[in-house]
């Protein structure tokens, strides 16, 4: 037998799957499976990339002072307490690395980012799942779930494949709640979609326990180039940076996310443009017999009657260039998670489902 092996737990990560792009088969397809921004970066975005091909033989700068200060200016954060990372997965993994490991335990729940398990099974920590109440989460089962091992608790606000969020109070409830060694982590991967929401920004101010981590992968429309951050008090920010590589952000992705948290009007419009088309999606999926929650993200969850309609609507769609994405893995067999397109997508989807349910099978 081999004497290299890796640490305890690596081997019970699953691979990540992410949202698929192609058919094989079908040209033209519509990639509904990721929850990007269906209109594409601002054009600002795009033109700092540009900018920034030029000097690519320098090394970039390792404070990411300038996209630091732009998040503070615009959130209205001290800079100081922000810390910018290789997506928002980079960021919650230097939460695990650093404050969880062998015997310490890590709580998501039931329908949670998958993210939130890999990285604690890949810091040797153990991961908890508790349960949500009607795909919604749930903080009795959560404080029901503390132990004095629980280092780190996640909750995606809006959650990621339900849609579904809950209320400030309920939040600082949460916080509050918490053994004195758990850090509550707010992911606010989708908090740009909900109008006025700080992600939880405010509850960090009063508190010593809550970080919040953001993307410019969903609403900015750069997932391609990986930029998140994280912001938290500054005893937590600071340990974290010592773990964070010196160069983790290239200077193409530092540049197109400075460019594209100043363009205010964009980010309006692309919020706009979402909850338009989400309405109207879920509404016309409502209308043909596919419920859905209330949604506060850029994707509906459609729930079937069964594992098995809603995997043969799968196929049906996937068949007509329309990639949306299975959720059994998050335990919702019986569910997909659409991304709310452009207009052209959104008519696009629910023709088809429609025609699905019509019995055109
Ligand atoms: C997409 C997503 C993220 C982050 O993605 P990055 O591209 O790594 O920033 C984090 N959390 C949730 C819940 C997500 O859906």
């Amino acid at each position: 037998m081999s004497l290299i092996t890796p640490q305890p737990g690596i081997m019970d990560i699953a691979l990540y799957q992410g949202g698929a792009a192609h058919v094989p088969g079908v040209s033209n397809v519509i990639k509904l499976s990721s929850n990007e921004n269906p209109l594409g970066p601002s054009p600002k975005a795009i033109a700092a990339v540009q900018n920034s091909a030029a000097q690519i033989h320098r090394y970039p700068c390792t404070d990411h002072g300038a996209l630091r200060q732009a998040i503070g200016a615009v959130h209205g954060l001290n800079p100081e307490q922000i810390i910018c990372g290789v997506g928002s997965d980079e960021i919650i993994t230097f939460l695990c690395q650093t404050y969880a490991g062998p015997g310490d335990e890590v709580i998501y729940t039931e329908h949670g980012f998958a993210m939130y398990r890999i990285s604690a099974l890949a810091a040797g920590a153990t991961p908890v799942e508790v349960r949500e109440r009607e795909r919604v989460t749930d903080v009795d089962a959560i404080l029901a779930g503390c132990t004095d091992r629980t280092r780190l608790v996640f909750i995606a606000n809006p959650n990621n494949p339900t849609g579904t969020m809950i209320g400030a109070s309920e939040v600082a409830r949460l916080a509050e709640g918490l053994p004195s060694q758990a850090i509550l982590v707010l992911d606010g991967a989708y908090a740009e979609f909900v109008e006025g929401f700080d992600g939880g920004a405010a509850l960090i101010a009063e508190r010593d326990n809550v970080v919040m981590t953001r993307t410019f992968s969903k609403l900015y429309g750069l997932g391609g180039l990986r930029v998140g951050w994280g912001y938290g008090p500054q005893a937590i920010i600071d340990v974290l940076n010592r773990v964070r590589g010196p160069f983790n952000l290239s200077s193409s992705a530092l540049a197109a996310a400075e460019a594209a948290i100043h363009d205010t009007a964009y980010v309006e419009y692309c919020r706009a443009q979402n909850a338009r088309w989400r309405t109207w999606l879920a509404e016309a999926l409502a209308e043909i017999g596919v419920p859905s929650d209330t949604s506060c993200a850029n994707f509906i969850l459609a729930r079937f009657a069964d594992q098995a309609e809603a995997e043969a609507c799968d196929s049906y769609l996937q068949a007509r260039g329309l990639i949306v994405r299975r959720v059994a893995g998050y335990k919702l067999p019986r569910a997909l998670r659409i991304t709310v397109g452009d207009e052209i997508a959104c008519r696009r989807v629910v023709a088809a489902i429609a025609a699905f349910k019509g019995g055109a099978t």
